[in-house]
């Protein structure tokens, strides 16, 4: 298979995890024959600082010319004092707006031993893998009327979903249940919100579709105790735009790490990919980065835009087991955690394609017999 795949490092630690998620994607390709082509774009500080934009015209060219599009994060300290719509964080927005996607992928994986970094019990996150799909594009956060009358001290948004709206992200849902354990919980405040009916009724509808996957409806606020008292139980979550936001930033925490957390918005033009961590400038330069989202993020990169399930299966299997064997960087450490061997980005990124390439290998080898 061949694909075209822009790369968008951005700045602080963003480079210094891509470097990993690339290593990883060639790792895949060169085992399996595949012809990755990277093409390397400015964007965010470094673009403003080398072409005076935060999303010059060839990178926007370049990302919807291409079959993905890898970022790693924008931001920078040195640039707090432009206007909002001249920062680094605006080439992102400008990004995310033109490629289009507006199903928001967010996995939460305990991944063993690390959960035991959770502030949740070990036997709660035990087994906890959510797949969190956010509408992205609609509701509160974009809905018109919207306005802050300072005179009379009175603000509102406005919550707003047409059926069209929910019927496409509600698909994209099932059909990913489908591949994974074939469990929806539909969140919504129903109870209260007319824009919840609609949002129940809709996806009830859409379900029909998909009669091999069990669909569970829940309000948002029983929704945000249950993640948090069985996380196993649940395993595709679909959700409007700002529970989603809400619910996966909740989840997050089964996980132990912000360093750990892929995401993947597709739908739109081209798809994109991207660890959910920002530029943390507070360690960029210094090895400390945690280089696992975005090697997470490459793996959800080969599931859902080069359609290379077992392979995207491959490169988490060997997070797992990279952890497994007690390597963690920095944000991983515990103090009271025995067998812990602290190493840096480029060490970590190493040790997870060197068990990716027994896996890949061992895997060909089983196809060979
Ligand atoms: P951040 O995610 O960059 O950092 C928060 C904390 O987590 C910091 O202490 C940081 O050191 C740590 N951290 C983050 N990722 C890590 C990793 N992979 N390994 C180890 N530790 C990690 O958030 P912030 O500090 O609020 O923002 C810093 C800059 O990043 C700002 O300019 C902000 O606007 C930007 N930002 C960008 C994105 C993005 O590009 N998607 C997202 C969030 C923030």
């Amino acid at each position: 298979m061949e694909m075209k795949i822009t790369v968008v490092p951005g700045d602080g630690i963003g480079p210094e995890v891509t470097r990993e998620a690339i290593a990883a994607l060639e790792s895949v390709a060169q085992l399996g024959g595949h012809k990755f082509q990277f093409l390397e774009m400015p964007i965010g500080g470094i673009a403003i600082t080398k072409h005076g934009s935060p999303l010059p015209s060839a990178t926007l060219d370049a990302a919807l010319d291409s079959d993905a599009v890898l970022l790693g994060a924008v931001g920078g300290n040195e640039f707090n004092s432009l206007p909002p719509n001249k920062r680094p964080e605006a080439g992102l927005l400008q990004l995310r707006h033109a490629l289009g996607g507006f199903a928001n992928l967010r996995p939460s994986v305990a991944y063993a031993p690390l959960n035991h970094n959770s502030p949740l019990r070990a036997e709660v996150t035990d087994g906890a893998d959510i797949l969190f799909v956010r509408e992205l594009l609609g509701g509160l956060y974009f809905g018109e009327p919207r306005s802050w009358d300072k005179e009379n001290n009175v603000a509102f948004n406005t919550m707003r979903y047409s059926r069209n709206e929910v019927v496409r992200v509600a698909r994209i849902a099932f059909e990913l249940a489908q591949r994974r354990r074939r469990k929806l919980t539909s969140v919504d405040k129903a109870n209260v919100l007319e824009v919840s009916q609609l949002w129940r009724a809709t996806v009830t509808e859409v379900a029909a579709e998909y009669p091999d996957v069990t669909l569970e409806h829940q309000y948002v606020d029983a929704c945000a105790m249950h993640l948090m008292n069985i996380p196993r139980n649940f395993d595709v979550v679909l959700t409007e735009n700002l529970f989603g936001d809400i619910l996966s930033d909740e989840a997050a925490v089964i996980t132990g790490s912000l360093g750990m957390l892929p995401s993947a918005t597709i739908g739109g033009r081209v798809n994109l990919y991207e660890p959910v961590h920002g530029s943390a400038p507070d360690i960029a330069g210094t090895g400390k980065a945690n280089p696992l989202g975005a090697i997470l993020t490459a793996a959800m990169l080969l599931r859902h835009s080069a359609g290379l399930e077992q392979d995207a299966q491959a490169v988490e299997a060997a997070v797992q087991r990279t952890l497994e064997r007690g390597y963690r960087t920095a944000d991983l450490a515990r103090t009271n955690q025995t067998g812990q061997q602290i190493v840096t980005t480029r060490e970590m990124g190493k040790l997870v394609f060197e068990i990716l390439n027994e896996i890949i290998d061992r895997s060909q080898a089983l196809h060979a017999v």
